[in-house]
């Protein structure tokens, strides 16, 4: 339940009126029962000189793209207050006009966009104006007679207003509202099936009357044993993992490009997933209309997506009016008994962003039904915030996207040398990456949402299959198989060689590999938009070295195993080339003691040693990674079964 995080020794050190607000609107971000991902909003009204040191009268409004939970200073933009609450008065104003309105009568051309319920908090004469869509006053408002329950909870405390869509006309509505309801005793105002505000002269008391204003909704759930949920039962099943990227590859079709596909199978997931009534609950409608911008209107139930987009493109045809273009017919959320609850997005941040405001979504409807029964708005009026022109008009500002957004490459040997370098090549084009490595520093050394690393042995060919299905269900599929995990061990020549030496150099370098690639086949197979692998080899395929033949051999038959692959997959699209990198001395094998030793041995210095190739150059971890990268992206469409050298040019292999 949410409590007041109110400390005066840390608001002290936020002066002024605009250091007050960012302060206790950090603190409504702190808690996801309130706000989350750039859900609600924030003012102040106070004064700010102009360039001539005349003091004019400000609101500051949180701007649109910031996070009440991280906003600063910066993320309030101010605007003249008189201008922009006679704005209200106005008859009607269309939402882009009501924008370019708010622009024009901002007093920093720098600061953010104003958020669209601005005009909103101008009409307010309260100082301090906080707004939140808070779980549970959204829960209470969702359900048959939820305004009666509301007059129960606060009395006259609040005015109360209907449902109708943010922008100009509410804030019109709210101005006749509080004109006809407010008095001495009001402290908030409920906006039904949407949210809550509260106000205050200072930012503590308009803080604090939100946390009380919630708290009796989260105690009026509490007294009508609609607040503790039952501990989840549900025993989460084996899963067809083939099966879930094909359910991925689809919705990606449906999308019109690569998505991930996000699995969350708790056992809290799972129960909501395998509800008998789930049909009826989960087909109405979002918690507050503006998620709907995130999770569509509806989740996918089961895996028949193109009934889906079907449906979808009939609601589109039923709420829309002439000139609007239809989104993607995808869903966003995907609930199956056997999946639990996905969540689909083009980058890991998108998924997880629509799988937090999901999981709210559950507790809230499970919530409404324990208490009445869950009654989302009607289709139309979830419609009207989808497609309004606001957002409109964004589709066509959409910026370049990474090359390969909404892909998961799958990566061995990524805790160091080429393998760590291609995790970053991979992730700075956007794609989600499974990192495996016997080294467990593999798990933590990226902090990303987009990347996933396992500790595993890539010669424990149960372990991997492990390992793959747990980054299945994490990103839904694998597009990208970079097969860098590989041993160099210390020359020995072949009359020295031990059986046991030989098995264990092809164990890792070659036979972990075909493992591996046998694995990942079904899912290649399924990839958005193709699947590619490529292998890191070595100069030592075209060049052997002496003393090199376990090593040679494994690699040379790793890159036949590639030609072979190359002519078996090609029908099914995959795409599969060979990297033979060489003088790559930024890895682990290459301490400063064998790098002098080799020099040494040669007759030259460190430096001539590692750019002693036909360019001179020298061949970095980096290099190699770009390369990988570029060989899975469009540049080599047409080309499978090559082999490039990246080695700064060998005259032994030219
Ligand atoms: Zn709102």
């Amino acid at each position: 339940m949410v409590k007041s995080l109110w400390n005066d020794q840390e608001a002290a050190d936020w002066p002024g009126d605009l250091g007050q607000r960012v302060y206790s609107s950090r603190l409504l971000g702190r808690e996801p029962s309130l706000v989350l991902h750039g859900g609600g909003n924030t003012s102040v009204k106070s004064t700010l000189a102009n360039a001539f040191g005349e003091p004019q009268q400000v609101l500051y409004i949180k701007g649109s793209g910031w996070d009440l939970a991280t906003i600063e200073a910066a993320g309030f933009a101010p605007v003249h207050l008189d201008y922009t609450a006679r704005l209200a008065q106005l008859p009607s104003l269309s939402d882009t006009d009501m924008v370019r309105e708010l622009k024009a009568q901002m007093l920093d051309a720098a600061a953010p966009t104003p958020s669209v319920e601005t005009i909103l908090h101008a009409l307010m004469p309260d100082k301090f104006v906080d707004h939140t869509h808070a779980d549970a006053v959204v829960t209470i408002t969702n359900t048959p007679g939820g305004e009666d329950r509301i007059r129960e909870i606060y009395g006259d405390t609040v005015v109360i207003v209907p449902y109708i869509m943010p922008g100009f006309d509410l804030a019109r509505l709210c101005a006749k509202a509080l004109a006809e309801q407010r008095h001495d005793g009001t402290v908030g105002m409920v906006l039904m099936n949407h949210g809550i505000f509260s106000f205050g002269a200072d930012a503590r008391e308009s803080y604090e009357r939100m946390i009380t204003l919630v708290s009796q909704a989260e105690d009026y759930l509490a007294g009508h044993d609609a607040w503790d949920l039952p501990a989840p039962t549900t025993k989460v099943p084996a899963v067809d993992t083939v099966a879930y990227a094909n359910l991925r590859q689809r919705l990606s079709a449906a999308a019109g490009r690569p998505m991930l596909l996000c699995a969350d199978r708790s056992p809290r997931a799972m129960s909501f997933a395998r509800r008998p009534d789930i049909d009826r609950i989960s087909q109405q409608g979002p918690a507050t209309p503006d998620h709907v911008i995130r999770t569509k209107r509806t989740p996918l139930l089961g895996d028949d997506v193109d009934a889906y987009t079907a449906a979808y493109k009939d609601y589109f045809q039923r709420c829309a009016v002439d000139g609007l273009t239809m989104l993607d017919p995808a869903p966003r959320v995907v609930i199956s008994p056997q999946y639990g609850v996905c969540s689909l997005g083009a980058s890991a941040k998108e998924a997880g962003i629509v799988a937090d405001i999901y999981r709210h979504t559950m507790t809230i409807i499970e919530r409404a039904e324990r208490l009445a029964a869950w009654q989302a708005l009607p289709e139309q009026a979830i419609f009207d915030v989808e497609y309004w022109e606001l957002e409109q008009a964004k589709l066509n500002k959409a910026g370049n996207k990474p090359e390969f957004q909404g892909q998961v490459a799958l990566i061995t040997g990524a805790a160091s040398g080429i393998g760590r370098a291609c995790v970053d090549a991979f992730l700075s084009r956007g794609a989600a990456v499974i990192a495996t490595d016997i080294n467990p520093d593999v798990a933590d050394q990226v902090s990303h949402p987009a990347y996933h690393g396992i500790q595993c042995d890539v010669t424990d060919a149960a372990a991997m299959d492990r390992t793959l299905n747990d980054g299945i269900l994490r990103f839904g599929g694998l597009d990208m198989l970079i097969l860098n995990a590989g041993m160099f061990p210390p020359g020995r020549p072949i009359k020295d060689l031990t059986l046991d030496e030989w098995r264990r150099v092809m164990d890792l370098n070659l036979d972990a590999n075909l493992s591996l690639m046998h694995a990942a086949h079904p899912y290649l197979k399924q990839a958005c938009p193709n699947g590619r692998v490529v292998i890191i080899g070595s100069k030592n395929v075209p060049a052997p070295g002496p003393g090199a033949a376990a090593y040679s051999c494994a690699k040379a038959a790793l890159n036949q195993l590639m030609r072979v692959a190359a002519l078996e997959w090609g029908a099914d699209g995959i795409r599969i080339n060979t990297l033979h990198p060489n003088m790559v001395f930024d890895t682990g094998i290459w301490t400063d003691e064998v790098l002098q030793s080799r020099a040494a041995h040669y007759g030259l210095s460190v430096d001539e040693y590692k750019t002693n190739n036909v360019l001179h150059t020298s061949v970095t971890s980096a290099l190699v990674a770009e390369l990988t990268a570029a060989m899975c992206s469009p540049l080599f469409a047409a080309t499978t079964a090559a082999q490039v050298p990246v080695d700064g040019g060998n005259e032994r292999v030219i």
